[in-house]
């Protein structure tokens, strides 16, 4: 039996969720549940705080847990971290009064700083060689300087509008961060060998999700050179159409690299392009 724990509700559920279906675990998280079975495999889904869970899996009272990264930093757990998944990217960044002139990161020598990562801060501080005052706050950060309690801050920036709507601007990346999955220390050979069930079925829907099935229609004159720019997963298809003397390439690509090469196609005489999502992808 594998308990995974997964935040209850916030900016990781939803990624956590969705991940954790599209490996085929089957489970209702319907609201106020704590604790849910996985109807078709051995586990269970654990629905806590995210700031709980590295520990509870220190302690074991989870097996395996997604948090951000930028949790796992800050708590500090005895914990392996088993896989970057891709979801929640944010970062972690320092930011000061809007009107302040910043001159690089001597700035913050003797400056107090509020945030609600200090165990971040202060390794970030001691790396740099700075000295300044944490402020150690759990909850509205950007608040801070605008109240006198700090003279900046560092907090989770993603478009940085709460920053600008509180009159402070970013100046330091400390940290970027996504979801991970991190398992307990102390699995029993069961659990590990699910743990590695479960890490197969991840990878195979993480790369599902950067490639997509492209099909295209192409002049049997051309395909040598259209086979040429798609790489797929051994080589492309090629199927004769209906209509003598054209072709139905298939082939399997990252996404950025279709839209790369998408005019060189068309002008290679590519048509009737289709670019089709896939669920999986063992290799
Ligand atoms: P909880 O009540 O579970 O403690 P929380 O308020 O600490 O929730 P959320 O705001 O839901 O946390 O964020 C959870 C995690 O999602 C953060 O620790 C971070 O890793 C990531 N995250 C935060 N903000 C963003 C964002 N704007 N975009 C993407 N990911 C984010
Ligand atoms: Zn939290």
């Amino acid at each position: 039996m594998l308990k995974i724990a997964v935040q209850k509700s916030g900016r990781l559920s939803e990624g956590s969720i969705d991940l954790l279906k599209k490996c085929g675990l089957k489970f209702t998280n319907g609201h106020n549940q704590l604790m849910t079975p996985v109807q078709n495999y051995d586990a269970q889904i654990l629905f806590l705080r995210d700031d709980d869970i590295p520990h509870y899996v220190q302690d074991g009272v989870a097996d395996v847990g997604i948090i951000g990264e930028n949790v796992f930093l800050e708590h500090q757990a005895n914990v392996d971290v088993v896989k970057k998944l891709g979801f929640s990217k944010c970062r972690v960044s320092l930011a000061i009064p809007k009107n302040e002139k910043y001159t690089g990161i001597d700035f913050f020598d003797g400056k107090k700083i509020a945030t609600s990562y200090p165990h971040i801060l202060k390794s970030f501080l001691e790396n740099h060689g700075l000295k300044a005052g944490i402020h150690s706050i759990s909850g509205s950060v950007e608040i801070a300087p605008g109240i006198g309690l700090a003279d900046a801050i560092m907090d989770i920036v993603s478009t940085g509008s709460t920053l600008l709507s509180n009159g402070l601007k970013e100046v330091e990346t400390v940290l970027v961060s996504e979801a991970i999955l991190i398992s307990s220390l102390s699995l029993d050979d069961q659990q590990k060998q699910q743990l590695e069930q479960l890490l197969f079925r991840i990878e195979a829907v993480l790369r599902a999700r950067d490639f997509k099935y492209i099909l295209l229609n192409a002049p049997n004159d051309r395909i040598e050179d259209i086979v040429s720019i798609l790489p797929g997963m051994k080589s492309p298809t090629v199927l004769p159409l209906a209509e003598s003397g054209w072709s139905s390439i298939h082939s399997v690509m990252s996404e950025s690299k279709f839209w790369e090469n998408i005019d060189q196609l068309k002008n290679l005489g590519a048509q009737g392009i289709l670019i089709v999502p896939i669920e999986k992808m063992v290799l």
